[in-house]
Formats: structure tokens, C-alpha cells, sequence
């Protein structure tokens, strides 16, 4: 059996089109667009192509961008100030701190520095907590993404059996909220779980976030299942390759997303939806 391909990269862009539709009918109202500030810290090639990627995807959406470029021995205190004006200005509807942070910043302080109403990236506290509450909330870029992608395949998430890989803050644990959102039965597999591959061959939705390049092999895919790789792992030859062995398991999925060109572009794409939803909450 062949799967079938999730082409985030074509889902994606009708997200940007769908965004950049609306945003031109507010500029035809005359209503102020979105704006996003972006700020990096120092200079990790990996952290720059993304942010890269985030001012491209403003820029393709027509929604304003303010990229903040800050020395990699910036002061925790000093990017303290800079998110306290961009809080301030009235001009700015989202921001968004590129992570990882030099060490010698506490990411959470800064994260929490956030204004609620625009923190985008659905990272703030009271953003998560409103998400497990099931209130109102900027929804993280990733798992929204996952979502979406999962969508596009028609496969019904209620009532399914669906197994995450991971329990981090930033995609696994989120989107294992989603999915229960979503009424499937989620399971929610980590390092300590035993017997791994039998738990991921109960899922008719597998979602694998782990860091961990090619881990889920073909085996560990129940035949037919939709397959969400969510890694983005460099290989020694300067390849990007995911979590799973997409060789193997796409001959037993139904469904499955390359990397890249699956999640990835997805979680612009939701980024630039987060911003714009920021934008039309003032009103
Ligand atoms: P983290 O390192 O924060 O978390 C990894 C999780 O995987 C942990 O919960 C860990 O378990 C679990 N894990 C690690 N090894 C195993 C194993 N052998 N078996 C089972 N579970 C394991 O990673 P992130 O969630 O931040 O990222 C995961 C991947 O997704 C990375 O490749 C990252 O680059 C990518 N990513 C991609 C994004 C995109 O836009 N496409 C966005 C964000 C991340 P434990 O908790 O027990 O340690």
C-alpha cells in the first residue's frame, strides 16, 4: 500500500491566500492591517532561515512586519524593554521571540513578558491555560498546523484512536489537546513509555514530535493510519529529515507528510492566522 501525501506546502499557502484575502478587505475598509514584530536574538543559522521565512510570509500576506534584530549578548533586561515598548505600541498586534534564547535569558520570564493579546505563538501562560480550559485563546502555531493538516485528509479525528509521540509544551502536549478537543482518544507517548511501537500501532491518527530522526519505523504504523511527522532534524549532509522513517511508513500509512513540506510551512501559515486573529480581536 502507498499512502497518499499531506502537502502542507499547498495547504499552507491557501491559509496565506485565505489571510491575505482579508487582510486586503480591511485595507479596503480602511482599517489599519495586521502587524507582526519579529525578534531574534543573536545569530543561530537555523533560528534566522525561520524568521526569515515568518517576514516572507508577512510580506506574501500584506500584513505589516517589524523584524528586531538584537546582538546575542543583549541583556535579559534590555529585550525586557524592547517587548515592554512593542506591548505598548498600539501599531503592533502580535509578537513573537524567536526561541531558543542564549542561555544566559530565562525564557520563560520573557514569554511572560508577552502581553497576553499579542502573543501569538499561544506560549504565554494564560494563553495555555485558557487552551486547557477550552476558553478563547491564541492557539500554538504548530498544533493548530497539525490540526489543519489532519483536516485536509477528510479523515474524521472524533472517535478516533490517536497517539501523540512527545510531551512538550510547544507541540506535544498542546496537540494532544486539540485532538481530544476534537473528541479522539488520545494517548500521549514519551521516553518512558513502554512498548512504544504497540501503543503507535493502535493509532489511526500518529503524531510524532520527538527530535529523534527516522524513530517510528514502518512497523509501528497501523495500516491506513494518517501519519503526522512533526521532526525537523538536520543530517550530517545538511538534509532535513523528520521523525519518521517516511520510506518505511509511507508504505502502510494512508496518510503521510514529508519533510519537509509537511509541518513546517504549516506553522507560518497558522502564525500569520494567529496575527491577523490578534489584529480583528481590537476590533
Ligand atoms: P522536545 O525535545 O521538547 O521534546 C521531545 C519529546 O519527545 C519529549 O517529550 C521526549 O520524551 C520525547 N522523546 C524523545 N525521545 C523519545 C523516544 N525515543 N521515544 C519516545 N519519546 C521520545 O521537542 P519538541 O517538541 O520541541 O520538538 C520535537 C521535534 O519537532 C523536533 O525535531 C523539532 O525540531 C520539531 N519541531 C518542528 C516544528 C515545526 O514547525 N515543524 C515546530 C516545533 C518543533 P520525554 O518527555 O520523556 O523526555
Amino acid at each position: 500500500m502507498n499512502s497518499s501525501i499531506i502537502d502542507g506546502k499547498a495547504v499552507s499557502l491557501s491559509v496565506k491566500e485565505s489571510v491575505r484575502e482579508r487582510i486586503a478587505a480591511l485595507a479596503r475598509e480602511g482599517k489599519r492591517v495586521p502587524c507582526l514584530a519579529v525578534i531574534i536574538v543573536g545569530d543561530n543559522p537555523a533560528s534566522r532561515s525561520y524568521v526569515r521565512g515568518k517576514v516572507k510570509a508577512a510580506e506574501f500576506t500584506g500584513m505589516d512586519s517589524r523584524l528586531i534584530e538584537l546582538p546575542g549578548d543583549v541583556s535579559e533586561s534590555s529585550l525586557l524593554e524592547v517587548i515592554a515598548g512593542l506591548n505598548e505600541d498600539a501599531a503592533v498586534d502580535g509578537i513573537l521571540v524567536q526561541l531558543p534564547l542564549p542561555r544566559h535569558i530565562d525564557e520563560q520570564k520573557v514569554i511572560d513578558s508577552i502581553a497576553v493579546e499579542k502573543d501569538v505563538d499561544g506560549f504565554h501562560p494564560e494563553n495555555v491555560a485558557r487552551l486547557w480550559l477550552g476558553r478563547p485563546c491564541a492557539i500554538p502555531c504548530t498544533p493548530k498546523g497539525i490540526i489543519r493538516l489532519i483536516d485536509s485528509t477528510g479523515v474524521s479525528i472524533e472517535g478516533s484512536r490517536a497517539v501523540v509521540v512527545g510531551r512538550s509544551n510547544i507541540v506535544g502536549k498542546p496537540v494532544a489537546k486539540l485532538l481530544l478537543d476534537r473528541n479522539a482518544t488520545v494517548t500521549m507517548a514519551h521516553s518512558r513509555s513502554r512498548d512504544l511501537a504497540a501503543l503507535c500501532r493502535e493509532a489511526d491518527i500518529l503524531v510524532v514530535a520527538t527530535g529523534r530522526p527516522g524513530m517510528v519505523t514502518a512497523d509501528m504504523v497501523k495500516p491506513g493510519a494518517v501519519v503526522i511527522d512533526v521532526g525537523i532534524n538536520r543530517t550530517a549532509d545538511g538534509r532535513l529529515t523528520g521523525d519518521v522513517d517516511f520510506e518505511g511508513a509511507s508504505q502502510v500509512a494512508g496518510w503521510i507528510t514529508p519533510v519537509p513540506g509537511g509541518v513546517g510551512p504549516m506553522t507560518i501559515a497558522m502564525l500569520m492566522e494567529n496575527t491577523l486573529e490578534a489584529r480583528l480581536a481590537k476590533g
